[in-house]
């Protein structure tokens, strides 16, 4: 009796939050740099974007008082920042993910003879989850290398899915240029721009349930964990197909990763040599830092990374765009470049 009470009052906890997480009314401040209190506010508050002088930050309205007392130089920039229809408005350049379904479908209409929109799965909330193929004659397999590009894994990193958008609308826009042939000719491209439509849909990084999606993969050292919902519908497409390589798009960071993350030990030999020369021609124009993610950052286990390498010997990578996951419009055109040549290389390199 004492557990089903237990159990009953943890899913009404959890129902609950669900249902209060949607609803979420957030605030955007910005404070200064030089903020005695802005070591406490890092660590209890999200950081959305930084300049020379500030600092910009999401505090959930309910905590806002407690943050203007922590604050000592605070300037409220945006209130409710929540909008009942749309989910939470964005910032100026980045689209929700209604628009980003949209922008996919439009792809498909305007090349249909280049791209494949199709459905894989849903998320727990029942959001559609979609990946876009490219190549030439794309509804046929012509055995070409295929290459997996994901981004939005974590929903609070909108440059990624920007970032993706923006390159395959230059990419298709322009497909008479001899290197986008020589790829539309060569390559089985697959993108997914988001991976967690939940997070994304909330500016969250995690799943509707509070998970983070990339530690929920199984891994060498816990090949059984069950991945939450959008992770094993990405798992169960990801085996569909036969992947020689992949990107998972992150922010930020400006680092180009390789496995393993789930420990120090590197990968067998021969494919360290291809991590480290496939990764020196990514970050040759920007400069970005490679590394194996365990040495680079930290030990991560359960992540994309390390599931598509260990599975398959798929060259994955983890890709940390940008220094912050949703940069303000105007650097969002230079991010994009960035990321552009970025996936030139990595898919000229197979
Ligand atoms: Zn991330």
């Amino acid at each position: 009796m004492k557990n089903l009470l237990i159990m009953l009052t943890f899913a009404i906890t959890l129902t609950h939050s669900y249902a209060y997480v949607d609803k979420q009314d957030i605030s955007l401040y910005q404070v200064a740099k030089s903020d005695i209190g802005l070591k406490q506010i890092t660590m209890e508050f999200e950081i959305v974007d930084t300049d020379e002088t500030n600092v910009f930050i999401y505090v959930p309205t309910f905590r806002s008082k407690h943050f203007e007392a922590i604050a000592k130089t605070e300037k409220l920039l945006k209130s409710s920042i929540y909008n009942d229809q749309k989910g939470l408005k964005l910032e100026k350049g980045y689209r929700n993910f209604d628009e980003v379904v949209a922008k996919l479908k439009e792809f498909e209409t305007l090349y249909p003879q280049t791209v494949n929109l199709e459905k894989y799965g849903e998320s727990a909330l029942t959001n559609q989850l979609y990946y876009l193929k490219v190549s030439h004659n794309v509804h046929i397999d012509n055995k070409k290398p295929k290459l997996l590009i994901t981004a939005a894994t974590h929903g609070d990193e909108l440059i990624t899915t920007e970032s993706l958008l923006r390159f395959l609308e230059n990419f298709l826009g322009s497909q008479g240029i001899e290197r986008h042939q020589e790829i539309l000719n060569n390559y089985q491209l697959y993108f997914i721009p988001v991976v967690n439509p939940d997070g994304f849909m909330r500016q969250r990084r995690y799943t509707a349930d509070g998970t983070d999606p990339n530690r929920s993969y199984p891994y060498p050292l816990k090949p059984n964990i069950e991945p939450v919902k959008c992770i094993a519908e990405e798992i169960a497409f990801f085996h569909s197909q036969n992947f020689v390589g992949s990107i998972d798009f992150h922010a930020s960071g400006e680092m180009i990763m390789y496995p393993w993350a789930y420990t120090y030990d590197s990968p067998i030999a021969g494919d360290l040599a291809k991590f480290e020369s496939i990764g020196k021609k990514m970050s040759v124009k920007n400069g970005y830092k490679i590394g194996q993610i365990s040495k680079i950052i930290y030990i991560a286990p359960a992540s994309s990374v390390d599931y598509f390498y260990w599975k398959n010997g798929t060259i994955s990578y983890g890709i940390e765009l940008a220094r912050s996951k949703a940069p303000r419009a105007k650097k969002i055109p230079e991010i994009v470049n960035e990321a552009s040549t970025i996936l030139y290389s990595f898919i000229l390199s197979f």
